[in-house]
């Protein structure tokens, strides 16, 4: 297929978080061959999420992006700050780590590591603000279609950022982690 130029099915790239509970092909109707797929913790624009959407969009005849996020994510429990801790507890210098080993002169600036791991508190805010930094981006064609929608694992359906389905849907708050 790529070597005729054939784009996959639907044209689209879909960026979701990597938790177990989100089936992405069935919360989207999707099937094997209709779009890239790239998934993360939290489902959120990265370095590598632009490097992945500017390769479909710009080369492989992506016209369409989808984001996938879902309450009670795990990016949710804890602030960046608190993990780097976690981490230099365990002995990791986190001011001072390779974030890519294949690039091992690129480090954090100092002090970043607790941004650049990005937790979040609001899944809402969180979705519709992915789907600004990728329009943001110089990298992703303007005309390209972009649009985020959050997975409710309560009842196990998808729907638009700030149209909460569930009666309980839980907030950094509501899992007690006290942010
Ligand atoms: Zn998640």
């Amino acid at each position: 297929r790529r070597q005729k130029g054939i784009p996959n099915n639907r044209r689209l790239w879909v960026l979701a978080c990597m938790d177990e509970r989100l089936p992405v092909e069935q919360a989207l109707g999707i099937r094997e061959g209709d779009a890239h797929i790239f998934r993360n913790a939290g489902g959120l624009v990265t370095d590598d999420a632009i490097r992945s959407a500017l390769l479909t969009t710009q080369f492989f005849g992506t016209r369409e992006i989808i984001i996938v996020n879902h309450t009670e994510c795990g990016m949710m429990t804890a602030t960046g700050d608190a993990l780097a801790g976690l981490l230099r507890e365990r002995g990791i210098d986190v001011d001072n780590v390779p974030v890519d080993p294949a690039l091992p002169d690129w480090k954090l600036p100092k002090g970043t590591f607790g941004r650049w791991i990005k937790t979040f508190t609001d899944v809402d805010e969180v979705s519709a603000r992915q789907v600004e930094l990728l329009r943001s981006s110089p990298l992703i064609p303007k005309d390209v279609t972009i649009h985020s929608y959050i997975w409710e694992v309560e009842n196990r359906r998808l729907r638009p950022p700030h149209q909460r389905l569930s009666e309980r849907v839980n907030t950094a708050a509501q899992m007690g982690t006290g942010r």
